[in-house]
């Protein structure tokens, strides 16, 4: 098994975590309803995706 030569640091480890940072998710609004929604997604509370109805009964969620 590969074992590294050198304990990493404190610091060489938080430099290294220091791009880990969690992104917040990006939301887009509904063309049919205004309801923010994930993009390229179908819209959770009409069912509308690209200005037509992908499914009649949205899930209930
Ligand atoms: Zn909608």
């Amino acid at each position: 098994m590969a074992v590294p030569k050198k304990k990493i640091s404190k610091s060489r480890r938080g430099m290294r975590r220091a791009h880990q940072a969690l992104v917040g998710v990006s939301s887009s609004e509904c063309s049919n309803c205004g309801e923010p929604k994930l993009p390229h997604h179908m819209c959770g509370s009409c069912g509308h995706y690209d200005q037509r109805e992908v499914i009649s009964s949205p899930i209930e969620s």
